[in-house]
């Protein structure tokens, strides 16, 4: 059977959303300490999923290539955020 990708790829997207400060006030993400613009890389990261999103509404399925690289960039994405005191563990 054919591993189902298009879950794979909404799983992800809901863990994303639900760990990524995409709520955050400017004054909370341009903190004293600030390497790598976090404002930037969260509207990057915005865009990445509402696009998804809408293939994934559009029927579109995704390929594993497409998984791992969303998965890959959320991640980068996320050491960052951790280096400016975003996120938690
Ligand atoms: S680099 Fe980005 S996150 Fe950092 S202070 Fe400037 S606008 Fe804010």
């Amino acid at each position: 059977m054919k591993p189902n990708t298009t879950t794979a790829m909404q799983n992800l997207i809901d863990e994303v959303r639900s760990t990524m400060p995409f709520g955050a006030s400017e004054a909370q993400l341009c903190a004293d300490s600030c390497q790598g613009c976090s404002m930037k890389l969260l509207e990057f990261l915005e865009t990445e999923l509402e696009d998804w999103e809408q293939k994934l509404q559009d029927g579109i399925q995704p390929s594993f290539g497409d998984v791992h690289k969303m998965g890959k960039t959320c991640k980068k994405i996320y050491m960052v955020l951790k280096k400016n005191g975003l996120v938690e563990d």
